[in-house]
């Protein structure tokens, strides 16, 4: 059987809730060989090992910020909406998957995550704290498209998925990387040294990449050797 891919979602209260994530994590991971679920937010520590014992591999998605308090700063006024729930679910379900061995894709917020999970810390809003800064948030209807410019690390896994040094990726974030967490590496950067992707420096799969490459592999497909290659890995680890 193909490998089964647990993304996380958010929870969205209008009156009601509802778990949601946009269709293009679900169409990546399909596309590249595996079985996507999503994952909802619960908070039951016991359930949330049963759903780890479901998945071969793991996408931290993208959304809200992570509340400072997981990496001891006050909120400046620049921060946006937070969702404590999802901090603690997404905490716990990356340090499982971390425990458990299982591969680990985090994507925006994912990768934020990863980093915050490992000890790292976040510029709370790129403009007001990085200077000279290009703006990284593009209009939502630019998603799709290219929007500023990476160089990639030739000696990070990351460019043997990628095979380009230099590419254009999208963005659509005001937060990332401040001091990079235990056992991480920093594998590529925009032109403003802005963090755009981290990778473990131990053995086993895990990467962040600040951009939405699952919104570019329609148009890019240079973009499809992340997905290939972690659900490649997602299917070895499932065999041993
Ligand atoms: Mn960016």
């Amino acid at each position: 059987m193909k490998p089964i891919i647990g993304i996380t979602s958010c929870l969205k209260k209008n009156g009601r809730l509802n778990s949601v994530l946009n269709y293009d994590y679900i169409s990546a991971v399909n596309n590249a060989g595996g079985i996507a679920i999503i994952l909802p937010i619960i908070t039951d520590d016991h359930l949330l090992n049963d759903y780890i014992k479901i998945v071969d591999g793991l996408v931290l998605s993208g959304g809200e910020d992570i509340s400072t308090e997981y990496y001891g700063e006050s909120p400046t006024k620049e921060m946006g909406t937070v969702c404590l729930d999802r901090d603690k679910y997404e905490m716990g379900m990356f340090k499982k998957a971390l425990e458990t061995g299982i591969p680990i894709l985090g994507i925006c917020r994912g990768m934020q995550l990863i980093n915050v999970a490992l000890g790292g810390t976040l510029y709370q809003d790129i403009s007001s704290q990085i200077k000279n800064s290009v703006e990284h948030r593009s209009k939502e209807e630019e998603v799709e498209k290219p929007y500023h410019e990476i160089k990639v690390m030739e000696d990070s896994n990351l460019f043997k998925m990628l095979g380009a040094k230099e590419l254009s990726v999208n963005s659509f974030h005001h937060q990332s990387l401040k001091n990079i967490g235990k056992d991480l590496r920093v594998t590529s950067y925009s032109k403003d040294g802005v963090i755009e992707g981290i990778e473990s420096t131990e053995p086993g799969f895990l990467i962040g990449v600040q951009w939405h490459p699952e919104k570019l592999i329609t148009d890019f497909p240079v973009f499809k050797g992340i997905f290939g290659a972690f659900i490649d890995a997602c299917q070895n680890k499932k065999e041993s």
